[in-house]
């Protein structure tokens, strides 16, 4: 269940960045199947944003979803258009948000969250972007406000100060990085707040493939992640499905959102789910991450950094 918003969201969230192409070319075709076969194995919750592919993965998602739409929960996004085009304004959200309606296909979406919030002020999402998603809500077409970023800090300073139904942090939990616990899980459990980890990869450092250029991490967490999917050639586990499984157990997360665009790695991240006996092996991870675990980067405005 998502804080109280009585939403029930699969552990194992569908991210559809990918269809937006940002970790390289996806066939479209195979995306469709894999959203297919994800709901066919109980994977519910869908999260995209109008920023992935600069609007690709909303209109891919939404050809997928078309006749599956009541199957899923389905989450997107405002506020964020492009790598630098930000605009938290009442008028870009009610307008952007219409045309992510028509690219999905529907006439409400389920949680509707404002993307990246520390490229704004605090201000800004407090008096006019929330105010102006609750009106949405109103209108019946978002059934759920969240907010989500890269800052847990930031995060939190604006839950303290406006109501949200849903918190959205991402590479803040992880084999890599762990901070997601000091402040924003115990804010969240207080206030009865759902929280979403996305990227349990590190968004793609943690795979056989590796970051893409964009990545924001610093070399010498590359440079740890990749030892780490060696360690775990070496042991015989698929490195992805070991990152999955470690997020998928953390005890108050409600859904782990890992992007996806083939049915092979929708099989390999619900065999997640069964994974077993790995304890030793987290051991010896946690032994070569140690260096650089919780090495973070800056994100958004500096005084939002944290
Ligand atoms: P991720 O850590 O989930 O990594 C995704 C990469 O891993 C992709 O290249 C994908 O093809 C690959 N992958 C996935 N499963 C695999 C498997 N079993 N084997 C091999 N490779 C595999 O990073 P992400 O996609 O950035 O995060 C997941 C989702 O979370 C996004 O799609 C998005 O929906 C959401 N998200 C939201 C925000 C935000 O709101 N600010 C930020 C980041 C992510």
């Amino acid at each position: 269940m998502l804080g109280a918003t009585g939403l029930r969201l699969s552990v194992v969230g569908y991210g559809a960045s990918p269809f937006g192409n940002v970790f390289g070319d996806t066939d479209r075709a195979e995306g469709i199947a894999a959203v297919h076969y994800a709901i066919d194995h109980g994977i519910n919750f869908f999260d995209v944003s109008p920023y992935y592919g600069l609007t690709l993965a909303e209109t891919r998602l939404g050809e997928a979803l078309a006749g599956r739409r009541d199957e899923v929960v389905l989450a997107t996004k405002c506020g964020r258009y492009g790598a630098d085009a930000f605009d938290f304004s009442v008028q870009r959200i009610k307008r952007g948000f219409e045309e992510s309606l028509e690219r999905l296909q529907t006439d409400f979406v389920d949680l509707l969250q404002a993307h990246d919030v520390e490229f704004a002020t605090v201000d800004q999402i407090v008096e006019e972007t929330i105010p102006a998603m609750r009106e949405l809500q109103q209108q019946g077409k978002a059934r759920y406000i969240g907010i989500t970023g890269y800052s847990p800090k930031n995060l939190v300073a604006i839950a303290k100060r406006v109501k949200v139904d849903s918190i959205l942090t991402y590479c803040r939990y992880n084999l890599m990085v762990a901070d997601i616990d000091d402040e924003l899980i115990p804010f969240a459990k207080e206030h009865g707040i759902g929280v979403i980890n996305a990227s349990p990869l590190h968004m793609g450092i943690l795979t056989g493939r590796g970051a893409p250029a964009w990545h924001p991490a610093p070399n010498e967490v590359q440079d740890a992640g990749k030892k780490v999917v060696e360690l775990c050639v070496a042991e015989g586990v698929d490195a992805p499905e070991l990152a999955l499984r470690f997020c998928v157990d953390h005890p108050y997360v409600t859904s782990t959102l890992v992007g996806m665009a083939t049915r092979k790695q929708v099989e390999g991240n619900r065999n997640a789910l069964a994974l077993e006996g790995y304890s030793g092996l987290l051991e010896r991870i946690e032994e070569v991450v140690s260096p650089v675990h919780n090495r973070t980067w800056r994100s958004g405005l500096a005084e939002n950094y944290g």
